[in-house]
């Protein structure tokens, strides 16, 4: 993506889906150009079992984590719902020995791809609010799980998506193994913009998004610490260690590796320039709408903080959609903070999980930064989001 000119559409929304990097279209293309299935014994098919080999040595390094504990996927949604499935499967055998879960810890912020299988399984289901500052509580998950009885599966993302804010997973793992609970990370939005360390983070499940950070749609990973027994999500042939049956998506797991690459060679230097503009678009904002809110900037203490590529911000008594519709007019592209299903915007949980009212939770938008945003888009995208507050707040 070149950078965008005064006529060229500006594009503020990585954290749904980031625009393809270069490195993973190349790789996407070049795994594609010969007849591609990796169980396939001969050269071809031993070809295309070392492009999807050397990804997951890529995906893995970016988590840091062995390349054997990596399962590619169809996306996030699919690994947060298959870690789910497997924490609940008993296991015994030759990878050990354990109860499936008969409950669930779930932070109220997750993402629906966590809170709807959560919700649909069947089991007994906790939902811990986040604080006013986006995050959520490790003593509150830890009265959760004191307060039940089994095995638990807590659920807590790395950081939120429409906020940004990054959460104490390392601290909530730690209390739910000494309470003998498993833990599901989501780190699709993490990933790629801070670093990532499964054995710091010490979860037993975490989940990534090839698209957020640069790779194609349609392919993800879940990373476990240990072994388990075959997923019963879907059943098929033996591929991904036998968790994930059907022939592989070779030109998604290339891109997914390559950017995977990128992201961690570039994280530092990028994580820096993105959180400047960042920095000046809030500032910007808030400067020209001194009645404006940003949520999750104050979010503080070990291990918190927020993404440098997120800023959610409310425009007080101007409805998100108003927001993101004048914003695209005038040729800048960002997401509602709420979701918006058949014309009507319903309030954002995350924001309602932090104690919101609903009609604050209805004034967020987010702009989400990445690897191509310029100076050029930050200025584009403040003078139409302060031009809207001028007519709109009094
Ligand atoms: N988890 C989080 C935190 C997300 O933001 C998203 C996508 O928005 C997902 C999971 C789902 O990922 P995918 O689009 O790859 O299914």
């Amino acid at each position: 993506m070149s950078p965008s000119t005064d006529s060229s559409p500006v594009y503020l929304d990585y954290n749904a889906t980031a625009p393809l990097r270069p490195e993973a279209r190349a790789a996407l293309l070049a795994a594609l150009a010969a007849p591609a299935n990796p169980s396939s014994v001969h050269g071809f098919g031993r070809a295309a079992r070392s492009i999807a080999e050397s990804a997951r040595e890529q995906v893995a390094a970016l988590a840091g984590a062995e390349p054997k504990r990596v399962v590619f996927t169809s996306g996030g949604t699919e690994a947060n719902n298959l870690a789910i499935a497997l924490a609940r499967a008993p296991v015994s055998g030759p990878v050990g020995a354990r109860p499936g879960v008969t409950r669930l810890v779930v932070s109220a912020i997750e993402h629906d791809s966590v809170l709807r299988p959560a919700r649909a399984s069947g089991l007994p289901v906790t939902e811990v609010p986040a604080g006013p500052d986006g995050r959520v509580d490790p003593a509150a998950v830890a009265a959760a799980l004191d307060a039940g009885e089994g095995p638990a599966l807590v659920c807590l993302m790395l950081a939120n998506n429409e906020t940004g804010v990054i959460q104490p997973v390392a601290d909530v793992t730690r209390l739910a193994h000494e309470r003998g609970a498993l833990v599901l990370c989501d780190a699709v939005q993490a990933a790629g913009k801070i670093p990532l360390d499964l054995a710091a983070l010490g979860c037993d499940f975490l989940t990534l998004s090839a698209h957020k950070l640069g790779g194609a749609t349609g392919c993800g990973a879940l990373i476990t610490r240990d072994d388990w027994a075959p997923a019963p999500l879907i059943r098929g042939g033996g591929q991904e260690l036998g968790q994930r049956a059907g022939t592989e998506n070779l030109g998604g797991i290339a891109a997914f590796g390559a950017a995977a690459a990128v992201a961690r060679a570039s994280l530092p230097e990028q994580a820096a320039r993105i959180a400047g503009l960042r920095d000046r678009l809030q500032a910007a904002l808030t400067g020209a709408c001194p009645a404006a809110v940003v949520y999750g900037a104050e979010a503080g203490g070990m291990g918190a903080g927020r993404l440098p590529n997120t800023l959610c911000i409310g425009m007080p008594g101007v409805p998100a959609e108003t927001q993101v519709m004048a914003l695209d007019l005038a040729g800048v592209a960002v997401s509602a903070g709420s979701a918006c299903s058949s014309g009507k915007v319903t309030p954002s949980h995350v924001l309602t999980a932090m104690g919101l009212p609903g009609q604050a939770a209805r004034e967020a938008v987010r702009f989400s930064l990445g690897w191509a945003s310029t100076d050029a888009d930050i200025e584009r995208a403040a003078s139409a989001w302060i031009a809207l507050a001028a007519r709109k707040v009094k």
